[in-house]
C-alpha cells in the first residue's frame, strides 16, 4: 500500500457521510462560506448506515406519540419535559428544512418528509385512564394543542383501520392522534444535502476510511485515511483544524483513537433491530399513521413497538418493529470485533456496572434474537389483529450503539438519548447515541458549534437565525409564536397544519 504526504490543512474534516455530517457541513457552509471542508465516508455511497431510509423508522420525533417521553410521577402528575424538549428541537429541524426548501437547496419536500399522523395506542383500563390524563395535560400546551384523544373503537378505527380490523377482545383501548406528525426519509435528505454541498466545493470522498488520528505540533489533527479506488489502495494523510466524528456507531472509536480525554469511561451497548415490512397495497392504503405502543414493563425505550407508515422513493409501505436484539457490531456494515475492541482500561468498570444493572434487558435482547416468526407476528397482532402473515416480510434495520457512561453512584449507566462529546479545546467532537438523533440533528449540532466555537457564537447567531428564525426563543412560552412557526413550516414542507374541531 502506498502512503502519500499530508494534504493541505482543511478548516473542517467530517468523518462519515450520514445525516449528522451532512447537516453540520451545511451549517458551516452557511456560516463560513470560505472555509475548506472535506468529508470522508468508508462506504461507496453516503447515507447508507443508520440514516438510510429502511435502517431507521423514519419518525420525525416530536414527542407527539412516544410514551417514554412523558411519564407519570408517583403523585399522579405528568412529567412531559422530555416531550417538550424534543418538540422544541424538532421545530428547529422543521425551520432549517423549510429554509433550505425555500432556498432551492432541498428538493420538493415530499421527496424526504411527508405528513403522517402520530398516534399512541394503549390497552387495558389502567393505561386508558393514564392516556386520558396525559392528553388532558399535554393538549393544554401550545406544542401539543393538536393532540386528540378517543377511547371509542369506532373513532380509532377511522384514524387507523388496521388497529381495529378483526379486533374481538373486549379489553378497552384508547389512542391519541396528532395530525402534525411526519415520516422522514433521512437517507434521501442526506443525499440531497451532500448533492448541494458538492457544488459548493465541499469535497466528498467515498470509499475512504479514517483509520487513525494524531495531533500535529501546531494543535491541528492529522488523519490517516485508507483510500480505495477501483484498482488501487493507498494511505493518505489529511490535516484538519477541526474534526467532527459523524461516524455513527464508530464515533466513539474515533474519539478513542484520537485519545480524547473527555471520552474516557464511555462505552457502547450495540443493539440490532428488525422490522416486519408490508408492501401489499390493500394493507398499505388502510394505514396512514405512526402508531406507538408502550414497551413491555422493564423493557428499554427502543423496544417500544410501533406500526408505521413509511414513504420512501414515493412508495408507501408499513413497518412494524423494531424487535431489538444483540449484535456485536457498532455499524450495520461494521465488524464483529467492534464491541470487543472498544473495551479499554477506562471503560471496563462502567461497562461491567451497566451489564450488572441491566441483566433483565440483556436477557430480553437475547430472547428477541431467538424469537420465532410466530411470536413476532403475535406482537404485531396486538396492534393489528386482522393481519395476514403472508403480507409481511422480515428486514434488518440499522445498528444502534447506545451510550454507556461513568456514573459516580452506580459505576456506569446506560443512556438512551443522543449526546455530544467534545475535546476541551474544541478541536474535535462527536455525536454518540441513537434516537431521537436524526430528528433533532440541527439542535444537537448547534451544541457542537457552541462547545467547539465559543468565540464565534455572537458572530454566527444572526446567520443561524436566517435558517432557524426562532433560535434562542422558547415556543413553549409563546403560544402565538408556536402557532405561527408551525404554520409556516407546515406550509413550506407540505405538512398538516392545525386540527380543526
Ligand atoms: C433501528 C433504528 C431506528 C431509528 N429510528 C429513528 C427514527 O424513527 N427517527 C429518528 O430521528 N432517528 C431514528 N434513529 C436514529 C437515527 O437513525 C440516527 O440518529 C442517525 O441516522 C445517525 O446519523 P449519523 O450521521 O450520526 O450516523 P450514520 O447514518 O450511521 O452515518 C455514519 C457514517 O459514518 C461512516 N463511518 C463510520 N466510521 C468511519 C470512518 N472511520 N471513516 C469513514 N467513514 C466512517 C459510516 O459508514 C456511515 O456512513 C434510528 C436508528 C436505528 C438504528
Amino acid at each position: 500500500m502506498k502512503t502519500q504526504a499530508a494534504l493541505r490543512p482543511y478548516d473542517v474534516v467530517l468523518i462519515g457521510g450520514g445525516i449528522m455530517s451532512a447537516t453540520l457541513a451545511m451549517l458551516f457552509k452557511h456560516l463560513e462560506p470560505t472555509w475548506t471542508i472535506a468529508v470522508y465516508e468508508r462506504l461507496p455511497e453516503v447515507g447508507q448506515e443508520a440514516s438510510a431510509a429502511w435502517n431507521n423508522s423514519g419518525t420525525g420525533h416530536a414527542g407527539l406519540c412516544e410514551p417514554n417521553y412523558s411519564v407519570e410521577n408517583a403523585d399522579g402528575t405528568l412529567d412531559f419535559t422530555r416531550a417538550v424538549e424534543i418538540n422544541e428541537q424538532f421545530q428547529l429541524t422543521r425551520q432549517l428544512w423549510a429554509s433550505l426548501v425555500e432556498a432551492g437547496i432541498l428538493g420538493k419536500p415530499g421527496t424526504f418528509v411527508n405528513p403522517v399522523p402520530h398516534l399512541t395506542l394503549v390497552h387495558g383500563q389502567r393505561d386508558v385512564d393514564f392516556l386520558r390524563r396525559r392528553h388532558e395535560t399535554m393538549s393544554a400546551h401550545p406544542l401539543f394543542a393538536n393532540m386528540r384523544f378517543s377511547d371509542d373503537p369506532k373513532v380509532i378505527g377511522e384514524w387507523a383501520p388496521l388497529l381495529t380490523d378483526g379486533r374481538e377482545s373486549a379489553e378497552p383501548i384508547a389512542a391519541t392522534r396528532d395530525i402534525t406528525g411526519s415520516d422522514v426519509d433521512f437517507g434521501e435528505l442526506t443525499g440531497q444535502l451532500f448533492h448541494h454541498l458538492r457544488w459548493q466545493d465541499v469535497e466528498i470522498h467515498r470509499n475512504c476510511e479514517v483509520r487513525g488520528l494524531r495531533r500535529n505540533n501546531d494543535g491541528t489533527w492529522q488523519l490517516r485515511v485508507d483510500w480505495r479506488t477501483d484498482n488501487d489502495r493507498l494511505t493518505r494523510k489529511v490535516d484538519a483544524r477541526f474534526v467532527f466524528a459523524g461516524a455513527g456507531g464508530w464515533a466513539l472509536k474515533i474519539l478513542q483513537k484520537a485519545g480524547v480525554a473527555e471520552a474516557h469511561g464511555y462505552g457502547l451497548l450495540p443493539i440490532s433491530g428488525r422490522f416486519l415490512r408490508c408492501d401489499n397495497p390493500e394493507v398499505v392504503e388502510r394505514h396512514d399513521a405512526k402508531v406507538y405502543g408502550k414497551a413491555p414493563a422493564g423493557a428499554p425505550p427502543m423496544s417500544m413497538p410501533h406500526l408505521d407508515t413509511r414513504i420512501v422513493d414515493g412508495k408507501r409501505a408499513v413497518l412494524f418493529g423494531p424487535y431489538p436484539g444483540i449484535n456485536p457490531r457498532f455499524l450495520k456494515k461494521g465488524s464483529l470485533f467492534d464491541a470487543a475492541t472498544s473495551v479499554r482500561r477506562d471503560n471496563v468498570a462502567p461497562l461491567s456496572a451497566m451489564l450488572g444493572d441491566n441483566t433483565e434487558l440483556i436477557k430480553l435482547l437475547l430472547s428477541q434474537v431467538t424469537m420465532t416468526r410466530k411470536k413476532k407476528l403475535a406482537a404485531l397482532r396486538e396492534f393489528a389483529p386482522g393481519i395476514r402473515p403472508e403480507d409481511w416480510t422480515m428486514v434488518s434495520a440499522g445498528q444502534r450503539a447506545q451510550i454507556v457512561k461513568p456514573d459516580a453512584e452506580r459505576g456506569g449507566v446506560l443512556e438512551f438519548g443522543t449526546e455530544v462529546v467534545a475535546a476541551h479545546d474544541g478541536s474535535i467532537a462527536a455525536v454518540l447515541g441513537a434516537s431521537p438523533g436524526a430528528s433533532v440533528a440541527p439542535a444537537v449540532l448547534l451544541q457542537v458549534l457552541d462547545q467547539c466555537f465559543p468565540r464565534y457564537s455572537r458572530l454566527w447567531e444572526p446567520r443561524l437565525r436566517e435558517l432557524m428564525p426562532t433560535l434562542g426563543q422558547s415556543l413553549s412560552n409563546d403560544a402565538r409564536l408556536a402557532r405561527q412557526t408551525m404554520a409556516r413550516t407546515a406550509e413550506t414542507l407540505g405538512l398538516a397544519g392545525r386540527e380543526v374541531d
